[in-house]
């Protein structure tokens, strides 16, 4: 059997023994500890927020941006449609609806236009959301100086979904920091990893104390057990936090390991007509996480679909863009804008989408290979 080439697969740095080390030999194994508050302030560093909390997952980090903006039974939160699931799961879990909001062409992020549009609409109806969730789908900023613009607009806090793109950058300011609350995740496929965990990022640093309060099951100040609101459990724990520092020293490199990626598939199929790479918005830097790009139907006689199958044949792991949730049955009935009226371009991106191995430690023979079989399966289908 050949090595199998993943969609992106964990990266160590070499590092990471030796802050799991410290752990071991102060006996910092729980709760908490010196890893947790050095990987806090690093990343606080790095991307320029005043504060983070280190959690369990970017998902846990996302329901507690939620719960400290009050979110609740019965209101509504504007999210993302085109993202994995785990950006909203967390607005059911406080008994929220979701309403998702279409993509555009150019950033494959939320549609400041549809965005509006709803906007405009649950004003009109006294309904406006209490919070709007804003995906970096695969690494690339969504059109952030608009979206910001919409949002202050009405007055409505902005929880940036960054769980794909740290490292990312828009128009010089580090991806996470341009809404109230950021969030990254350190889940095992991301661009660093703890193996799982997650960050919650933020320049209000008593909403970031709030948050740890939260993560450790709302315990008051007393000298028994006291808890006055609902709280989780949800703090990273001292072990992984040391993976994610060693891991966050190499960051930058990763990023530049996957946009090389890209480019190498750019110039071995950029000039193939019908196939288009996911486009990088004018003055940002994207983390390209993950080579993504459709194929048009008309022209592509191959669909995503078979593609994937021909690179599975061949033990490469290739995957489709993500549903878009207004597509999921799990959120069926809930409301959903289109980027243009007839147009949904989440689900036309969904349908051509397609996402390509792109991790950091592919070797070139490997993407190579890669790239042979996606050439192999375009050029039979068209010579039929
Ligand atoms: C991975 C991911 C998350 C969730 O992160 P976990 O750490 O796996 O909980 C959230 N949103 C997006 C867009 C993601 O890709």
């Amino acid at each position: 059997m050949k090595n199998r080439i993943f969609l992106s697969s964990p990266h160590m740095s070499g590092n990471e023994q030796a802050y799991i080390k410290e752990a071991f030999d102060t006996n910092w194994i729980a709760p908490l500890g010196a890893n947790v508050d050095g990987f806090e302030a690093e990343i606080a560093a790095y991307a320029g927020s005043e504060g983070a909390a280190a959690v369990s997952s970017g998902t846990a980090a996302i329901h507690l941006a939620l719960d400290l903006l009050g979110v609740g039974q019965g209101d509504t939160v504007f999210c993302s449609s085109l993202t994995f699931i785990a950006t909203a799961n967390p607005i059911l879990y406080l008994g929220a609806d979701p309403v998702f909001i279409d993509s555009d062409e150019e950033s494959w992020n939320i549609s400041p236009v549809a965005l509006e549009r709803a906007l405009v609409e649950a004003k009109a109806e006294d309904k406006l959301p209490k919070a709007v969730l804003i995906v970096n789908l695969y690494g690339q900023s969504a059109e952030m100086d608009e979206l910001m613009a919409l949002c202050n607009a009405y007055g409505i806090p902005v929880i940036e979904d960054a769980a794909e793109s740290l490292g990312a950058s828009y128009k010089g300011k580090k991806s996470g920091t341009f809404g109230k609350f950021g969030v990254f995740s350190f889940n095992g496929n991301k661009i660093i990893t703890t193996s799982g965990g997650g960050m919650l990022v933020s320049d209000d640093v008593e909403q970031i104390s709030r948050s740890r309060f939260l993560a450790t099951q709302a315990r008051d100040q007393a000298k028994h057990y006291q808890h006055s609101v609902v709280g989780y459990n949800y703090r990273m724990s001292n072990v992984l936090a040391g993976i994610g520092r060693a891991q966050l020293e190499v960051l930058d490199e990763r990023v530049k390991a996957r946009r090389a990626v890209f480019e190498r598939y750019v110039e071995a199929l950029g000039e193939v007509d019908g196939l288009e790479f996911m486009p990088e918005l004018e003055g940002t830097y994207g983390n390209r996480w993950l080579t993504t790009l459709t194929l048009d139907p008309e022209k592509i006689k191959v669909t995503p679909y078979k593609l994937i199958d021909a690179l599975a044949e061949e033990n490469i792991e290739a995957r489709p863009v993500w549903k878009p949730l207004h597509l999921q049955p799990v959120f069926e009935g809930c409301k959903f804008y289109a980027h243009g009226e007839n147009d949904d371009v989440s689900q036309r991106l969904f349908e051509r989408g397609l996402c390509l191995p792109s991790g950091s430690n592919m070797s070139i023979e490997e993407q190579h290979k890669v790239i042979e079989v996606i050439i192999h399966n375009l050029t039979k289908t068209a010579m039929k």
